[in-house]
């Protein structure tokens, strides 16, 4: 059979421990066997952060930037008993922090649905997708954890000189602490862009939440350029019948539990990192859940949502099986390789990715899935698949697709 040609590059970022070695079998199973592709190659494992001082993390970025396509491995972010495990020079940034701040951008994390894994909100009939707005808030912030009474402030100093403005945080009358953080109207902006054209895309519905009665000012802010892009977008979003929906976020959660799914749910960051975790547990696993970072010029990094999934890792170690679901980092490929075929418009390139996606579903509907699948499938399933295991029934399944 000839392999597949893919005309551009995609960007390949190497990451840690469980899923380095999935990685490595969807490579050498699913995908180098049909496509010829030229992936630039990055190690963002930790070893290879730490003796490049992390350069490795910000070249990769630049290399997404000029290329357009990245696909990524889950990553460890280190702690300090990490540092001690891999006698690390330092507790080097979160690799996703770090590409995110070099491409901006909005992240997307969108469930993967299969018939025989019902999602554990009842309601839930069709994909909620988070839209996680990846810059600032308390991912850039300052603190301060003070010692002793005294007083905080917020100091604004214009850089044209103009009247300078302070506004008092807090008299403290003994210890305390406190955080300044910020955000720019331009990624604002670009996240409210990038929400309202992937609604488009996706012909989705779409919903902001924020907490404006209380933080009237920066939350409002938010509120406010979200609703002017939404404005601009008014006719197009109307022809494509799609809805907006402005909510506290308090309601917003309400909202969705009750709701049958089917919306883009545009969120502040850390709104973002705590609900798409909620969404994915709802769904079924962090297994099936799938991660896209957009840049506002139209770039794009696929990964897993889920991280590199440690404890399955340390019993790979010991020699013992394991089944760590392999779903949503054979997707991290597929987005990428689509997208690819997409922006290069070549038709077979996006056909052999959609095709990989259907064999993965098929699979599982066939009764052949990871043990974080066996425990919630209907019908029951008496025995699940190994990692490797589930990984050759793919291939098996796609070299007779193809
Ligand atoms: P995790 O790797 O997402 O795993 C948490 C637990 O969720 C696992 O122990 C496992 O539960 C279950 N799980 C997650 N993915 C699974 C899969 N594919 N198949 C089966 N079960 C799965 O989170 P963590 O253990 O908190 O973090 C481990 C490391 O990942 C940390 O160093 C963290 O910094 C990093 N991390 C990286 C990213 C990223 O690169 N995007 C994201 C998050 C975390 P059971 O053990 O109960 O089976
Ligand atoms: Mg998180």
């Amino acid at each position: 059979m000839a392999k597949i040609r893919v005309l551009n590059p995609v960007v390949e970022m190497n990451g840690d421990e469980m899923t380095r070695i999935i990685w490595q079998m969807i490579k050498d199973k699913l995908i180098l066997p049909f496509l010829d592709i030229d992936l630039r190659y990055f190690d963002l494992g930790i070893k290879h952060r730490d003796d490049t001082e992390d350069k490795v993390t910000i070249d990769a970025a630049q290399a997404i930037k000029e290329l357009g396509i990245g696909v990524k491995c889950a990553t460890i972010t280190p702690n300090a008993a990490r540092v001690k495990e891999y006698g690390l020079k330092q507790q080097w940034k979160s690799p996703n922090g770090t590409i995110r701040s070099i491409l901006d951008g909005t992240v997307f994390r969108k469930p993967i649905i299969i018939r025989n894994i019902p999602p554990a909100v009842k309601a839930w009939k069709k994909p909620i997708i988070i839209g996680r707005h990846a810059y600032g808030d308390i991912y850039k912030n300052v603190e301060l954890v003070l010692d002793r009474p005294g007083t905080a402030e917020i100091v604004f100093t214009p850089a044209d000189g103009s009247g300078k403005k302070t506004v008092s945080i807090h008299e403290f009358k003994g210890p305390g602490v406190v955080m300044g953080m910020h955000n720019t109207e331009k990624s604002i902006r670009s996240f409210a862009k990038a929400c309202i054209n992937y609604a488009l895309g996706e012909k989705t519905d779409l919903w902001f939440g924020a907490k404006d009665t209380i933080s009237k000012q920066y939350h409002g802010f938010f509120r406010d350029v979200f609703a002017e892009e939404i404005g601009f977008a008014q006719d197009k979003l109307a022809s494509a019948g799609i809805n907006y929906r402005y909510m506290l976020i308090d309601d917003a959660v309400a909202q969705v539990i009750k709701s049958p799914g089917g919306m883009l749910w545009a969120c502040m960051n850390y709104d973002g990192d705590v609900m798409s975790d909620m969404v994915a547990t709802g769904f079924g696993s962090l297994g099936l859940m799938t991660s896209v970072l957009v840049s506002p010029d139209g770039k794009y990094e696929f990964e897993a949502a889920h991280g590199t999934v440690m404890r399955h890792y340390y019993e790979h170690l010991k020699g013992n099986p394991t089944s760590t679901n392999s779903i949503a980092s054979i997707f991290a490929w597929t987005g990428a390789i689509a997208k690819r075929g997409e922006l290069d418009a070549t038709p077979d390139v996006v056909a052999f990715a959609r095709k990989l996606e259907e064999v993965v579903i098929s699979t599982v509907e066939g009764g052949v899935m990871t043990k974080d699948l066996m425990l919630i499938a209907e019908p029951a399933v008496k025995t699940f698949a190994r990692t490797e295991e589930f990984i050759a029934a793919v291939a098996e399944k796609l070299k007779t697709a193809m």
